[in-house]
């Protein structure tokens, strides 16, 4: 058997780390993201080829976790998380082209993958654990809902959520406040880059630690990274039994975590071809792959709003793959989409091709469109349910949205979140008060 992968931080290969301590982790203690020393190598003919997603996860990942507390329980883990479709479905507006529908989970977008993942690995991690651990996550939408639904109701795991009030659509504030039990939403009057702040200043107060045992579930946790890799070969190896040619794939993009993902796959070996990033009017990622110098920026207020990044995280990690600008332009081609041509990909394909796209996904679907037909098989990817974002689509089409069971479950119970200064101190006290509660009814 071989030695057990390292993992070592963006910021310093100092370090080695095991992948429990990652996962428990999120950050690495220098501020870095985490990254596998090396990533494995496997071959079509290592998977199943009658395996649903779940066998094609466990085999993927098997490489990641092996020597590890959590190896023998990868099947279970992958079936827990993975216990959703994500079908490849074909266009029937275009023969060269499908759609990966990455929404069929519990909160309607492909958040769900990897805070299901996520969920069933802490659920191992802190089975003898004594304090209740208390999950902190700022959210502009989707993550807080994705993360909500995956810990919801389970022992010795609380999550509170914080997101900026008046700034998520009132159904995403219905998902984030609709939980109750394990999970209390804080609705902040401030931006979702002040939520941020608060939760980093909890996570770096060891005075509050002591008291208040805290972790996080951002979109950076390798966690939630490794899992999303699995619909990308499940996809692509499907395609390749069938077509013997590799899938090209375009993502919509924001702090690049699902797409870094399709990229991990390639590297792996799996035949996936090209990968395009579909980005909204936050240029940073084109105006890179396009030649200029890279260079963050604020981030601006757009239709596609999980998509609103300005300074995409998950670069630190591409970069420490690929050290030299010219290797890494070779890797990707990333367009950006405003939102009038938002507008008008929705309206276009519901009305020539009755396809319903969410805003984020239309990103995609317009530069599928921009794209002759050149022989090559293209999946966009779909990353949230347009009934998730019905504010936005259901104007454009001019009719109501049939709502997906899950979704409408949680939108049929009663909502309920708390409001919050964007201090800080407002948080530091309020997580005080509540592990008082806490301890008293664990005694
Ligand atoms: C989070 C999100 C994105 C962006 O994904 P990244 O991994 O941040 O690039 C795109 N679409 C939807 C619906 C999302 O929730």
């Amino acid at each position: 058997m071989s030695e057990p992968l390292q993992y070592r931080s963006t910021r310093g290969a100092r370090h080695a780390a095991r992948i429990e301590d990652v996962i428990a982790a999120g950050l690495a203690p220098d501020g870095g993201l985490y990254v596998p020393e090396a990533l494995p190598q496997l071959d079509a003919s290592d998977f199943d080829p009658e395996g649903s997603l779940a066998d094609t996860a466990t085999t993927l990942l098997d490489p990641f976790f092996r020597g590890s507390s959590l190896a023998r329980e990868l099947p279970a883990i992958c079936r827990e998380a993975l216990d959703f479709d994500v079908p490849l479905r074909p266009l029937a507006y275009r023969d060269d082209a499908s759609v990966l529908e990455l929404f069929h989970g519990p909160s309607a977008a492909f958040k769900d993958v990897g805070a299901r993942f996520l969920a069933a690995c802490f659920r191992r991690l802190r089975r003898d654990a004594e304090a209740p651990l208390t999950i902190l996550v700022a959210t502009s939408g989707d993550t807080g809902a994705a993360v909500a639904a995956a810990f919801h109701r389970q022992p010795g795991v609380r999550v509170v959520i914080l997101y900026p009030d008046g700034r998520v659509s009132p159904r995403q504030a219905h998902q984030l406040g609709c939980f109750g039990d394990n999970v209390q939403a804080l609705r902040v009057a401030g931006t979702f880059d002040d939520c941020q702040r608060m939760v980093k200043a909890a996570l770096n107060d060891a005075e509050l630690q002591q008291r208040v045992p805290l972790s996080s579930a951002n979109s950076i946790s390798l966690g939630r990274l490794l899992p999303q890799m699995s619909y990308y070969a499940h996809a692509s190896l499907a395609w390749w039994r069938d077509h013997r040619v590799p899938l090209n794939f375009i993502v919509p993009t924001g702090n690049l975590g699902n797409a870094l993902a399709c990229v991990w796959v390639r590297d792996m070996g799996l035949p996936v071809g090209e990968i395009h990033l579909a980005c909204n009017a936050n240029a940073t990622l084109s105006d890179y792959f396009d030649g200029s110098p890279y260079s963050p920026r604020p981030a601006i207020a757009t239709l596609a709003n999980a998509m609103d990044v300005g300074a995409p995280s998950n670069f630190e990690r591409l970069r420490w793959t690929f050290p030299h600008d010219h290797e890494l332009r070779l890797q990707l081609h990333a367009t950006s989409v405003d939102d009038d041509t938002i507008r008008e990909t929705i309206v276009r394909h519901a009305r020539d091709h009755g396809e319903v796209f969410c805003p984020h996904t239309a990103t995609a679907a317009h530069l599928l469109d921009s794209m002759s037909v050149t022989g090559l098989p293209w999946a966009i990817v779909s990353t949230a349910h347009p009934a998730k974002f019905d504010s936005v689509v259901e104007p454009l089409i001019g009719r109501q949205l049939d709502v997906p069971p899950a979704l409408q479950a949680m939108l049929n119970r009663p909502a309920h979140a708390e409001p919050m200064a964007a201090s800080e101190a407002a948080l530091k006290t309020w997580l005080q008060q509540h592990q008082k509660s806490i301890d008293t009814v664990t005694g």
